[in-house]
């Protein structure tokens, strides 16, 4: 299982998950569109993440706050005086790196780790993409950021939610929603891009609590990654914050990170921020937004565990986490005779959950496989093929990771049964048709 980056690549191209954005006009860098298995397979993914947080906890809420937000809201958080990154410049290539993410002696000499050029001094560059709100452009009074997270329109909602909900601390708001960073660098695919998605919760405690909820966040959504997005274990790990990393208000902090083909590298954040963001929204707003417990009236600004997780980037890893170039058969000198691609997406995620096939088109056999396919999408997405050798139909749908396929053939006509297929094992069952909507689900669900 794992697949280089140029597979991923060419595979999203192929078969329609991720095309690259602008593509006939030369393309946009930094920016990925979602083709039609792409899309499914970026809901599945944000709709398996709001069952786990939004829908399995009662005491975590959602959100859907607006991009756009008061200037002085990114004056508080800080975004506005510490969102940047270090830039070094080449002065012979011209290319331009994030100087943290480069070699430190390529770094330190000052030479440019592709070309040996020379490089500019480090100087920081701020990742808040500016715009102005209203018709006229040149005035410092209108302008807006577009949000370089979420996190902040839960912050400025925090009391909105406990005045309008019985929620009581310990509890947590769940948004998922657009951000955007101007990076210096993107690259790796849809890894680092400047318009991206987030799915991010604040869990809100007393203070004092915040070490024992950050323990138990790290757990579930380690959890989350092993059972509900099926990622192998082997390629997750966490990365505690070192003290140079840990931000300044920040009591300790862990990434989910995962093992990409360039590395190790972040998947997801998970925080104690102590009262941070609520003390910088009371003190610039002016406005007390603080929690008052209800049995004891004792008042205080919760601390907030947050988990903020890429959609975007768990999209890259369910992709490359399920790629598997599967050999088949081996000829007697030793050579691959018959090999597949096979996506080994989790069920809960798989863009399209069954193909749907006649064995030929002739005698009747397309009309009832149609029909029962029509019957299947009230609660499946299904792809129904009815062209070429079974076969390749098969494969195809192996390459986009379908879990099952339905072949409706003579024997169906005689007493209603079909064959199941069943992608990773490729081993097939016989079953009433009436059959397939319960049995699929009990096989999800195992
Ligand atoms: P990095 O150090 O890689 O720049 P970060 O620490 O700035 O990342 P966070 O601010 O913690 O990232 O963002 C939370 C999550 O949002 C990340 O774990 C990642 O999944 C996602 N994310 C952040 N920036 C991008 C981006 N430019 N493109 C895609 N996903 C991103």
């Amino acid at each position: 299982r794992g697949a280089s980056m140029e597979k991923i690549i060419s595979l999203c191209k192929r078969r329609g998950f991720v095309y690259q954005g602008s593509e006939i006009y030369g393309g946009l860098n930094g920016t990925w569109d979602y083709g039609p298995l792409g899309v499914e397979l970026k809901r599945n993914i944000q709709e398996a993440w709001w069952k786990h947080m939004v829908g399995s906890h009662a005491n975590i809420v959602g959100l859907d706050a607006a991009i756009l937000m008061h200037p002085t809201v990114w004056k508080a958080s800080g975004h506005v005086d510490n969102f940047s990154d270090p830039m070094v410049d080449c002065k012979a290539c011209k290319q331009r790196f994030r100087a943290d993410k480069i070699d430190t002696s390529a770094l330190e000499q000052r030479i440019c780790p592709s070309c040996n050029g020379a490089l500019t001094e480090p100087r920081q560059f701020n990742l808040m993409f500016k715009t102005h709100l209203g018709p006229v452009a040149d005035s410092e009074d209108n302008i807006v950021y577009l949000r370089p997270e979420t996190a902040q329109g839960i912050f400025v909602n925090f009391k909105n939610v406990i005045d309008t909900t019985r929620q009581c601390v310990p509890f947590g708001i769940a948004q998922i929603g657009k951000a955007f960073r101007n990076e210096i660098t993107t690259k790796n695919f849809i890894f680092r891009t400047a318009e991206f998605e987030q799915m991010e919760m604040q869990y809100f405690v007393k203070p004092g609590t915040d070490l024992a909820a950050l323990e138990e966040w790290k757990e579930k959504r380690m959890h989350y990654y092993h059972q509900t997005l099926g990622i192998l274990p082997e390629n997750l790990r966490f990365h505690q914050h070192g003290k140079n990393e840990l931000a300044h208000y920040a009591v300790d902090a862990y990434d989910i990170e995962y093992q990409y083909p360039f590395g190790w590298e972040e998947l997801e954040g998970i925080h104690d921020r102590s009262d941070f963001d609520l003390k910088q929204h009371q003190e610039f707003s002016g406005k007390k937004i603080h929690y008052q417990d209800p049995i004891t009236n004792e008042k205080y600004l919760p601390y907030v565990i947050e988990t903020s997780a890429g959609l975007t980037r768990s999209v890259l890893i369910t992709l490359m986490d399920a790629y598997e170039e599967e050999v088949l058969a081996v000829a007697d000198d030793g050579s691959v005779s018959d090999q597949r691609v096979v996506m080994h997406f989790h069920p809960n995620i798989a863009p399209i959950m069954m193909g749907v096939f006649p064995l030929m088109k002739k005698e009747g056999l397309d009309l009832i496989a149609q029909e029962l396919t029509a019957e299947l999408r009230e609660i499946f997405t299904v792809e129904y093929d009815a062209s070429g050798a079974i076969g390749r139909r098969y494969r195809r749908m192996d390459e986009i990771g379908t879990p099952y396929c339905i072949t409706v053939d003579h024997q169906t006509k005689e007493d209603n049964t079909v064959t199941l297929r069943f992608r990773d094992s490729m081993e097939q069952i016989r079953l009433h048709k009436d059959e397939i909507i319960p049995k699929i689900i009990q096989f999800n669900k195992a």
